[in-house]
This record gives structure tokens, sequence and C-alpha cells, in this order.
């Protein structure tokens, strides 16, 4: 199979933080100073598998570029696989979630094929690492790397992105299948307490919440003209603007807007309607449908809009299932009654340019006046708190991470069943009827935000977390 690829990491200025953290810069400064001499002549690696769409890859955007801008010498690194290799992981991804996936198993022929797989990725991956390296792993797709990481002398680190709390046949299964792999690993990251593994010794086992950063394509502050001329293109809304819009780009250039997106919509969402968003990836577990019957079942007699928002299918080369449940939708949508079907609009988004891409993302969630996500898991939802940065309240299922991001009936609404689609309905009317609620907790999203889940931060809590790992594993050997 093809070599690994590697993504370009151009730093940022870590010390534009300073305006949007109080007088808790000082600190964070002062650790990445630390960094910069702690890991010198060492590498920090971080593998996983697609450079674009979904939560890992925006992740690693969002937090390395400004480890590097530290001084640590950070990289990325995709694997390249083909995709009978992406079909096990999606189906160890969907079980890790607790559900059947494409009802396949996970036994010897699998576990067999997935480290045949990998064989190539771990060979090339080797030759890089350096003894006294730092390698992160993300997510079932790298597991199996564990044991060739450590054989070439670097501490290796797996992060799972994925949880139930309460863990199922499904899960059970998934981890049984990657445990062996997992429990060689020199420390483990999890997103919650309430997902780590029971099967895995506590005293390498670390937490992290997943953050956003501020000043990215995705998240940096946009005007309402940018906005509208944003949606113009995309074809959401409005007319194409005369000219381009502008946005500044991760590499801190110059960028425009150009793409439109493959649309589903009667006609154009009019310019003040009021608007009900979910941005995701295709995915039955982000539950797309169940929000349309919502839509469809109690929301008919409101002038909102609801507009399903995910990325072009061409663009996320390791999820297989996107195609066929965004077909789904789409015949979904074919069979709202006209009237509703006008006010649903069924948005793909172009992800030919990774920053192009999350401007249109960024530009629909500062249009919308409530952002929804109702998953039905999630193991963190950085869409929750990319919208809560946007100072939207969001209404979204009380499943996994969202828990912790979303404070009920301060920062959104939280549903506690999220097949409950009447308890969705009234908590999105709520919002539609009192735009003053909506504005308090969207203000209140925003500062939750700033305290808990942006990237820089996190420079600390690598730190503090890669010194742990390696005297545990020092202790460990001695
Ligand atoms: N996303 C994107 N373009 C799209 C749709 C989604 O960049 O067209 C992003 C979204 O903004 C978020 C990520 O994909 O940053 C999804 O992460 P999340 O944690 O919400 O879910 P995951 O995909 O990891 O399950």
């Amino acid at each position: 199979m093809a070599e690994p690829t590697f993504v370009q990491l151009d730093p940022q200025p870590l010390e534009r933080y300073r305006k949007v953290m109080d007088g808790d810069f000082e600190k964070i400064r002062q650790v990445a100073d630390f960094a910069a001499d702690y890991f010198d002549h060492r590498t920090v690696w971080h593998v996983n598998s697609t450079a674009k769409g979904g939560g890992v890859a925006e992740m690693l955007r969002s937090f390395l570029p400004y480890a590097n801008d530290s001084g640590v010498d950070t990289r990325w690194v995709v694997l390249s696989e083909r995709p009978e290799f992406f079909t096990i992981t999606k189906r160890i991804h969907n079980k890790l979630h607790g559900h059947p996936g494409d009802g396949g198993s996970l036994g010897k022929a699998e576990r067999d094929a997935y480290h045949g797989f990998l064989e190539d990725s771990a060979h090339h991956l080797t030759d890089l690492f350096k003894p006294g390296d730092v390698v992160f792993l993300h997510d079932p797709q790298t597991a199996g790397l564990i044991p060739a990481v450590k054989a070439a002398g670097a501490f290796t680190i797996w992060r799972c992105h994925i949880g139930l709390e309460v863990a199922n046949e499904h899960v059970n299964e998934a981890i049984e299948f990657l445990v062996p792999d997992v429990e060689k690993a020199d420390g483990f990251i999890f997103s919650r307490g309430a997902y780590l593994w029971p099967q895995l010794p506590a005293d390498r086992a670390h937490l992290m919440a997943p953050a956003i950063d501020a000043f990215s394509p995705k998240n940096q502050d946009l005007d309402d003209q940018t906005v509208r001329d944003i949606l113009g293109i995309i074809g959401l809304s409005g007319e194409p603007p005369a000219e381009p819009p502008h946005f500044v780009r991760s590499d801190g250039s110059d960028g425009t807007v150009k793409r439109a997106a493959e649309l589903l919509q009667v006609e154009p969402l009019p310019v003040n309607a009021p608007l009900i968003a979910q941005i995701s990836r295709w995915d039955v577990l982000k539950d797309h449908e169940g929000l349309l019957e919502c839509f469809a079942d109690y929301l008919a007699d409101t002038d909102a809009h609801l507009a399903l928002v995910g990325p072009s299918s061409k663009g996320v080369a390791d999820d297989p299932e996107g195609p066929a449940v965004q077909q789904r939708i789409a015949e979904s949508w074919e069979l709202l009654p006209e009237d509703l079907r006008r006010r649903v609009h069924i948005v793909a988004l172009a992800m030919d340019d990774f920053d192009e891409n999350g401007t249109m993302v960024n530009a629909i969630q500062r249009r919308a006046d409530i952002v929804v996500q109702k998953s039905l898991v999630e193991g963190f939802g950085l869409t929750v708190s990319e919208a809560m940065w946007k100072s939207k309240p969001v209404v979204a299922s009380a499943v996994g991470g969202i828990k912790d991001q979303i404070i009920d009936g301060e920062t959104g609404i939280l549903v506690e069943d999220p097949a409950d689609l009447k308890a969705f309905g009234d908590a999105l009317r709520k919002l539609l009827d009192d735009p003053g609620l909506a504005n308090r907790m969207g203000k209140a999203s925003r500062a939750r935000v700033a305290k808990h889940f942006l990237a820089a931060p996190r420079i600390a809590e690598y730190v503090s977390l890669i010194g742990l790992v390696q005297s545990t594993a020092d202790a460990n050997r001695s």
C-alpha cells in the first residue's frame, strides 16, 4: 500500500491566544518555553487515518501548529490504507460506539486482515521514528501499529476519541479486538473518565477533552456581510456575490471561498428566515434522519428552516458508509410534503480545499439561529464546541461528551433521550419563540468554550501527560 503521507503544519503564533485567555495565558507561555527544551532533538509524532473530515483531523489541525510554534518538532502523518481496511476499522468504530455497524464480526480473520493491511505502514513509519521520540497514535485505525512503534524505541501513546459510558456486547467485542495491541502502549488517552476501559492498567490511562482552535478558518470571526457572501457562493442562501469572499487561511495567507455545494433544496434559504442547522459527517449515529423527522412532525407549523450539512462524500477517505447515509437522507427529503421540503436544505460542502471547507462550516454555524447535534452517541462533539464558540445555543442529545460541553438550561438544551423527537421539537420551539433566551445561552456558551475547550491551553496538558507517561514507563521497566 502507498506510503503514509505527511500533513504540512505551518506554525501558528501561540501568542494570539493571549487575548482570548485572560490571565491564564502566561502559564501556558511558560510551559511552551519549557517544552522546547524538554523535547530538544526529539520529535513528537501524531498518526491518524485522514487529513480531512471528522473530529480527529480537525483537532490535530487545531493544536499541532501551536506546538510547532513553541519550538517542539511536531509532525502529523496520515495512513494510506485500502478501502477494505477502512471497512474493518469503521466496524470497530461503530462497535466501540455500541452499535453493530455493518453487522460483520471482529474475529481472528478480521484481526489477521487488519494487521496484514497495516504491515507496510508499520515499516514506513518505524523508519521515521527515533528512539526517544513520542508517538501519538489516534483511534482504532492505528492501534495495530503500537507493537511496531514500541519496538522502534519510541514512547507510544494511543488516543481513543470514541467512547460509550456503559459498554454493551458490541463495545466489548471491539475492545477485545483492540486490547492485545493497545495494552502494549506506554499510555492511553480517553476523552472522559467514563470511557476508560477497565481492561487497561489504570496507571497508564489519562484523560484529555478535545478542543477547538479559536483562530482556524472554521472558528475565526466573520462579519455578517462575509457570512452572507459565503452562503451565496455555497448556494444555500441569496445570490453569489460579484467578488468571492475572503478569509484567513490556516497558514495566515489570504483565501477566498469559491466552490458551490452539492445542494438538495427547492429554493435558497430566505435571507431572514430562522435557521436550525446540524453539521456532521454523514453517519447514522449523527441521526440526520431523526432530526428530519422531528422537524416534519413538530416544527412544520413554524417558519423555521432546517439545514443538514456535511462533507461532500468524495472527500472523506476513512468513512465508507457516508454516501449510503447521504442517499437515505436524500430519499427522506424527496418524500417530504412540498411545503416542508421547501424549508429543508441538504448541503454537501466541497472538501477540495480544507480551509475553504472550514470557512463554509463557519459561515453556516454563524448564520444558524440554533445549532443541533442530534447524535445517538457521541464521544465528544467538536461541532458543539464550534457552535458554542460562535455564541450559538445548541440543542443536543444528552450523550457522551456533549454532557460535559453543554450546561443544560444555561448554554443550551440537553435532550435526555436521543430518540425523543417530541422533546427535541419542544426544545427547538422554546428557543425559536424566545430569542432573548437563545441569546443569553449563546453568550454563556462562548464563555464556557473560552474557559474549557480551546486548543492552545492543551500544550500544558500534553507536556505534563508526556512527562507522566515517560516516568511510568521508566518505573515499569526498572
Ligand atoms: N466538518 C467539516 N466539514 C463538514 C462537516 C463536518 O469540517 O462538511 C467537521 C466539523 O466542523 C467538526 C468535525 O467535522 O469539526 C466533526 O467532529 P465531531 O467531533 O463533531 O464528530 P466526529 O466526526 O468526530 O464524529
